[in-house]
């Protein structure tokens, strides 16, 4: 068996591998795709001591950092189920079983799309889905915040002090986000936000987006906005669906941890946006990823599984 089996190839799981295998403990590596999200980023330039990447360069440099150790990497495997036994399994979707020792669970998670016309040709190219990461890029400009709940008005809020002007759409009638969200947001005169808006394409002159539509749900009459960017805060949904059964996870479907990456089962760990810890971040998902590692080596000299 393995001593640590982490799940997920994104920062979190290659930083829990390269710190295990530090360690000198057989560790390995599991993988639906290498690199995870970080693999769809297109500049990157909040990771702290390199002023600008790209996603599939900084993939490239945790590819090989990682097989600088001795990590038992499976990518292009994705796992289907996790079960407590003597040892801890992991079953393969390719019908194996993998064993180990400890696990951690850095399985990340997926921003929510709108899934309309123009949103997947223009992702990156004025289609964002976080404000710590793009907001600078539109200095200056207009842009759009699809939701109206606590991400989408804290993004409005961000990027109001950054841009010219933010248009908040919120599909229902009321704002999700908490009073003082909404307080905050109505007192920044550069934030209008529309009520009962269904976004319905991204508009765009082939090489970036000028604009989006939308329908009032009022009278159904469509307007256009121009906007440069256009921010998507409709959700962030954690990839524990193959964890349902085992594991129990938040409202959010997040897996919760402690400052050690312990879940509630013992040997069981998680890092990375997968987990409840917050602000989904490269750089937070590598510390976590790290913590989580020490905390499977802590937990493997105290326990007796041989
Ligand atoms: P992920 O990167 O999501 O990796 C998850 C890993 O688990 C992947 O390898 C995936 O294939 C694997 N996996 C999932 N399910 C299974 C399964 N069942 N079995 C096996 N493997 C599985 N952050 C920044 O700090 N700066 C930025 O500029 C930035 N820009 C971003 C731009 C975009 C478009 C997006 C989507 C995100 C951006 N982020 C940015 C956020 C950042 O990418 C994430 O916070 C970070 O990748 C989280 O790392 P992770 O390892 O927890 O999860």
């Amino acid at each position: 068996p393995y001593d640590v089996l982490i799940v997920g190839g994104g920062p979190a799981g290659a930083a829990a591998a390269i710190y295990a295998a530090r360690k000198g403990i057989r560790t390995g590596l599991v993988a639906e795709r290498f690199g995870g999200q970080v693999m769809d980023t297109v500049g990157i330039e909040n990771f702290i001591s390199v002023n600008y990447t790209e996603g599939p360069k900084l993939v490239a440099s945790l590819e090989q950092h990682v097989k600088e150790y001795d990590v038992e990497v499976m990518d292009n495997q994705r796992a289907s189920k996790l079960r407590r036994e003597k040892l801890i399994e992991i079953d393969l979707e390719n019908g194996a079983t993998l064993k180990s020792k400890s696990v951690i669970l850095a399985t990340g998670a997926r921003w929510r799309e709108m899934n309309v016309p123009g949103e997947q040709e223009y992702r990156g190219k004025g289609v964002a889905y976080c404000p710590h990461c793009d907001g600078p890029l539109f200095k200056g400009k207009r842009v759009a915040v699809i939701g109206g709940g606590n991400s989408g008005i804290e993004a409005a809020i961000d990027l109001a002090g950054i841009v010219e002007h933010v248009t908040v759409l919120e599909f229902g009638d009321t704002l999700r986000a908490d009073a003082v969200l909404q307080k905050k947001a109505a007192s920044m005169a550069n934030i209008t936000i529309i009520k009962m808006a269904q976004t319905t394409q991204v508009r765009g002159d082939g090489k970036k987006v000028i604009g989006l539509t939308y329908k009032d749900r009022n009278d159904n009459q469509t307007y256009d906005l121009d906007v440069a960017g256009i921010f998507v805060q409709i959700g962030l949904v954690p990839n524990t669906d193959w964890l349902k059964d085992t594991l129990e996870l938040s409202r959010f479907g997040e897996i919760e941890v402690n400052s050690h990456g312990e879940t509630h089962i013992p040997g069981v760990f998680a890092a990375g946006d997968v987990t409840n810890v917050p602000y989904k971040q490269i750089i937070i998902a590598m510390g976590n990823g790290s913590a989580a590692a020490l905390g499977a080596f802590d937990y493997l000299i105290r326990s007796s599984v041989e």
